[in-house]
């Protein structure tokens, strides 16, 4: 039997949610009552029967999901007004939508019989340092790994995009796919971050507006330049597959590999979970 591997496993924002939605409500009682209405539910219940049926190959699993609609409309949107009103509302309200988010993705999981603990980056992680261009978007923050470390592999820990906060109190978006590097840096002994979204990996330009744009099956770290993937067609406040693109290749500087798969294609999960590889591969 091979050794069993450590894993990080990114749900994207636009594989678990329905992303590119204009109606996302902005108020608390909407928010919880259509909480369902903008999960992606049926991509989600497939997806986790494909992770039950491959924890036999796994030593610990720690799951990363993105915030898609939930975090990146109420924060482009909030972005447009003043400071008081992102203070009093629009903030109190992303993070609240964002948990919303967890708690039906943790609900199915939960349902399908995953043994998973939720847990808010906000009251886990410190921004230390954030983007120049885009200074709502932290690139660095602190953690104890001990705090999920410690229940590995018995449970899988779920952790998500998030709004978290600096020393002063302000908040930053801390990405999912910041996390999956803050994550990788920190626990140390992981073998494959396996990033999924809605694309079959990473491609020469967005293939969603280049149909002459070319998947990329194997990146490394050297040709990091080579590539510099734009943002995508979403209403990203974090940066998209340019910021997935860089945190993949600081987990490469890290001596870690990575994967960027299409988690919308039945079976891919599996099959990177088992170490197939499918997609684009990113190597040290
Ligand atoms: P997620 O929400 O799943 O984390 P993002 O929305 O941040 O994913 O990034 C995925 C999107 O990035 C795709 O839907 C695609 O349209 C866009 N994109 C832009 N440039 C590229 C590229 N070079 N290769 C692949 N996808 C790209």
């Amino acid at each position: 039997m091979p050794k069993r591997r450590n894993v990080i496993l990114k749900l994207g924002g636009s594989v678990v949610t329905h992303k590119g939605s204009s109606d996302f409500p902005l108020y608390p009682a909407s928010i919880l009552e259509s909480g369902t209405r903008f999960v992606n539910v049926d991509a989600v219940k497939r997806i986790c029967s494909e992770i039950k049926d491959s924890l036999q190959y796994l030593g610990y699993l720690v799951i990363v999901h993105g915030a898609g609609v939930f975090g990146h409309f109420p924060v482009s949107e909030f972005l447009k007004s003043d400071e008081s009103m992102r203070v009093s509302v629009g903030w109190p309200l992303t993070l609240y939508s964002v948990q919303v988010e967890n708690l039906v993705l943790l609900n199915e999981m939960l349902t399908c019989g995953l043994p998973v603990i939720g847990f808010s980056p906000r009251s886990m992680f410190t921004a230390t340092a954030r983007d120049r261009d885009r200074p709502w978007v932290s690139t660095d923050a602190s953690f104890d790994p001990n705090i999920i470390k410690h229940l590995l592999p018995t449970y899988i820990p779920v952790l998500f995009g998030d709004l978290v906060f600096d020393k002063n109190g302000d908040p930053a978006v801390l990405s999912g796919d910041t996390i999956l590097y803050l994550c990788a840096r920190e626990l140390k002994d992981v073998d494959l971050v396996a990033s999924g979204t809605d694309v079959q990996g990473i491609f020469t330009d967005d293939p969603k507006k280049n149909p002459d744009a070319k998947l990329v099956r194997r990146i490394a770290f050297s040709e990091k330049n080579k590539l510099v993937p734009k943002e995508g067609s979403y209403r990203d406040v974090d940066g998209g597959m340019s910021r997935k693109f860089k945190e993949l290749m600081s987990i490469a500087k890290l001596g870690i590999p990575s994967m960027v798969i299409d988690a919308l294609k039945e079976g891919n999960i599996s099959k990177a979970l088992r170490g197939e590889h499918v997609g684009t591969l990113i190597v040290p």
